[in-house]
Order: C-alpha cells, then structure tokens, then sequence
C-alpha cells in the first residue's frame, strides 16, 4: 500500500508557535474498526466538543454524542 503524505511547503512560517498536543488522523484507521453486533469495539470518532475520549455513538448515518449531544453527519461524497 502506498500511502502518500500531503506535504504542504510552508509559507514563510515565522511564529514560534510550537503545539504537539494536536494528534493527527491516520488514515485507513476505519481498517480497525471492529463492529460486533451492536457493538462497536474502539477507535470511533471522538467528540468534536468534548475532545479524545468521549467516543460518539454510531448509527446508520450520523455519529452523535451522547455527552454533550453534537450530532455529526457522515461526509457523503457524491
Ligand atoms: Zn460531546
């Protein structure tokens, strides 16, 4: 598999802002999804809000979250 990584040529990046608290998405994580019966074993996607660790609840074409109710709608592209 070859995977390749958008590497965007910095413009002239003079802040010395320096966050490592932003992980990044792999992609193909959607490989280790495990769904058994209803239910769904790890690696959902997290809460937009809430941040890592509030898992959202799956259905058939949304996720919503059942801590602070942010409901997501699958990207469906045409
Ligand atoms: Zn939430």
């Amino acid at each position: 598999m070859s995977q390749k990584e958008a590497q965007k040529p910095q413009k002239g990046a003079l802040k010395l802002e320096n966050k490592t608290d932003k992980k990044k998405e792999e992609k193909g994580i959607h490989t280790l999804y495990k769904i058994e019966d209803e239910k769904v074993t790890r690696l959902r996607p997290t809460c937009e809000r809430c941040g890592a660790g509030y898992f959202m609840a799956k259905h058939q074409d949304r996720y919503t979250c059942g801590h602070c109710g942010f409901t997501r709608y699958k990207q469906v592209e045409k």
